[in-house]
């Protein structure tokens, strides 16, 4: 378990190296393009099942995948302003959410006025040849904004504000089995987990209640708790039926 935070920053640092390279595939920004050109594409795919399996697996894409949380973590640690963990509102993710894709379908059915484009089609590896370039553009702008963000702000600031797959994802994870336990026998509330947290998630506020489950739909499930708690205390398990566990007083 130990050993889960290494595999998961690896994996973060394989993808953020690979998204220049495989934009088209990785790169969530791709999306709103993909509709603009009424495209299903491999990015569109790929998150569909991130959302899908988040019931189940929680917001593993957030966590393991995605180049701008990653880009974001870098930065973070060092970041300028110290801000209290705050519960992300619904109703500015909703607005996210329909701005990003209003705005995109809008210009779908501009394009299709316009005989530019013919509803939607499918290509996993689609790419305009002639728009590389104003993608690999887009990708630095991505990059850029993420950095300065995870510098500016705490900690996924912008995965919990203003990301519109970051809200859908979380609504699905919301009901995740896959979740941080901590054993309340063995911690020794130092706070060492939450300090660590790479989305400052308050852990010591649901170690107080008791029962030990983390059940924070905004855990990306990094492990990076898991690795700095020197009571090997909490480990990320399955849980299916929360009710079993019960707070101990
Ligand atoms: S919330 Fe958005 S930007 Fe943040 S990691 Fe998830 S998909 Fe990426
Ligand atoms: S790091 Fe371990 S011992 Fe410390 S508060 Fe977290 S779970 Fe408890
Ligand atoms: S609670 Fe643990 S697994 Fe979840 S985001 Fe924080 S450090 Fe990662």
């Amino acid at each position: 378990m130990k050993k889960l935070y290494s595999w998961n920053f690896i994996s973060r640092i394989i993808f953020l190296l690979l998204t220049p390279v495989f934009f088209q595939i990785f790169a969530i920004g791709f999306i709103w393009h993909s509709i603009y050109w009424g495209v299903i594409t491999s990015v569109m795919l790929i998150w569909m099942i991130f959302i899908l399996i988040s019931p189940l697996v929680g917001r593993i894409g957030c966590g393991w995948f995605c180049f701008m949380g990653t880009a974001t973590d870098l930065s973070s640690e060092h970041s300028i302003i110290k801000m209290k963990w705050r519960k992300p509102k619904v109703w500015a993710r909703l607005l996210m959410i329909i701005m990003f894709f209003s705005s995109a379908i809008a210009f779908n059915i501009i394009n299709s006025h316009r005989g530019i484009t013919h509803g939607f089609s499918i290509d996993p590896l689609f790419l305009k040849p002639d728009f590389n370039w104003h993608y690999a553009s887009v990708w630095m702008i991505d990059i850029g904004s993420a950095l300065i963000l995870g510098l500016l702000l705490e900690r996924r600031w912008a995965c919990k504000n203003l990301c519109f797959m970051g809200a859908l994802c979380s609504a699905g994870s919301s009901w995740s089995r896959l979740i941080p336990v901590v054993d309340i026998n063995k911690c020794t509330s130092c706070g060492k987990c939450e300090k660590e947290c790479l989305v400052r998630i308050p852990i010591t506020d649901y170690i107080k209640k008791g029962n030990g489950l983390i059940t924070n739909s905004e855990c990306i499930i990094c492990g990076k708790c898991t690795a700095v708690c020197k009571a090997d205390a909490i480990k990320l398990k399955f849980v299916w039926r929360r009710k079993k566990y019960v707070a101990v007083k």
